[in-house]
């Protein structure tokens, strides 16, 4: 049995008609940017994370540099970010001219919340947290420190689409929550896109602004913006997703219980959730020490994993102008050595899931 680590194939084969039934619709509509599906998506998906408004946009990197240029922080300014987050988020701060200052995660992967303190410094402007692998950070603690220091708050929700903390949905905890609805995300399009939430009308105002050019009014620019529309057809589409929403997440995270049930191998720590927080499990990550023969071993029995991620975004080659080197966050460091993605999909059948048990449990 070949399984790879993802099939986004199967999630479009479980709604098949709606999804071909939507693309028709907006195909044969004659309007395919900026409409009537854009604005139905926003009102439904402020709706399902409880945030008062939604803009779509084209890509969840959109979302965060955007962010911070409508927070005006910049060059001179620092934001305080993990260290073992996906390069997007570190490229979001990055992109207007502010520096990122990493923080260790902890055990559940996500930022360390006791180590953000003694990294605040004068110039620290905000805090983005990044909900990796589904699962919500320490919001409480976070909160509480950008009250403590005025800072602002940007959650990075790329991959925690539903992911809550005491009962609270990410992307409601601060100024503005950035999604991406790349297609391998929990709640995919069909090729990029993405949105923020806000409770803030004056920032959902901006990124209004900012995704069409700068435009309040059509051939008026108020300000520099940028091109970050997002098509009909995503929209359309993501909406037939989002009705689904409730037993999707359900499924994944019933793929997560088999597997935690059922892997049993003393060389492989399993992923574990924090009290208060959920995971919507974007991806269920392994760690092993011993990762390169196992990578070697499931390869052999044609499973499919990914490492998310190889190389933390301090040792990057983009990065090197900020000057760290191996050694500056060994935890961080030492995920990217040990951590692996095993196959988890919507529409996953149980005898493909028992099948990478079983050889799991076999190495
Ligand atoms: C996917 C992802 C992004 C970027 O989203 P795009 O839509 O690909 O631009 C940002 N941050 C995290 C954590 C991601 O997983």
């Amino acid at each position: 049995m070949k399984i790879m680590p993802n099939r986004l194939d199967r999630g479009f084969y479980l709604y098949q008609k709606e999804f071909e039934d939507k693309a028709l619709e907006v195909l044969r509509s004659g309007w395919y940017v900026l409409g009537n599906e854009v604005k139905c998506f926003e009102e439904e998906f402020a709706n399902y994370t409880g945030a008062k408004h939604c803009v779509g946009l084209a890509s969840g990197l959109d979302a965060l540099w955007i962010a911070f240029r409508i927070l005006g922080i910049g060059k001179g300014d620092e934001v305080i970010v993990q260290s073992n987050t996906y390069i997007a988020s570190v490229m979001g701060i990055t992109i207007n001219g502010a520096t990122p200052v990493f923080v260790e995660p902890d055990e559940f992967y996500n930022i360390d919340a006791s180590k953000i303190e003694e990294k605040i410094t004068d110039k620290t402007k905000a805090i983005l947290v990044v909900h990796l692998y589904g699962q919500s950070c320490k919001m409480d603690e976070v909160v509480a420190l950008t009250k403590k220091y005025h800072l602002r708050l940007v959650e990075d929700c790329a991959q925690s689409h539903g992911a809550k903390f005491n009962n609270q949905m990410t992307g409601t905890f601060g100024d503005i929550g950035c999604f991406s609805f790349y297609p391998s995300k929990n709640l995919g399009a069909f090729g990029d896109a993405g949105a923020i939430v806000t409770n803030d009308e004056k920032i959902a105002e901006d990124f209004r602004v900012y995704r069409n050019y700068g435009s309040e009014k059509r051939y008026y620019n108020r300000v520099v913006g940028t091109n970050s529309r997002l098509d009909e057809i995503q929209a359309g589409l993501l909406r037939v997703r989002l009705s689904h929403m409730k037993e999707l997440t359900e499924e994944k995270i019933a793929i997560a219980k088999r597997y935690d049930e059922g892997l049993h191998n003393s060389k492989i720590k399993l992923p574990t959730v924090r009290e208060g927080a959920t995971s919507i499990y974007h991806q269920y990550v392994i760690k092993c020490s011993e990762r390169e023969s196992l990578i070697q071993y499931l390869t052999e029995k044609e499973i499919g994993t990914i490492i998310h991620y190889p190389i933390p975004p301090h040792l990057s080659e983009a990065y090197a102008y900020l000057g760290y080197t191996t050694g500056d966050f060994p935890i961080a460091e030492d995920y990217a050595d040990t951590v692996l993605s095993i196959p988890m999909y919507n529409g996953m059948t149980e005898e493909e899931q028992t099948f990478v048990i079983n050889a799991i449990n076999k190495f």
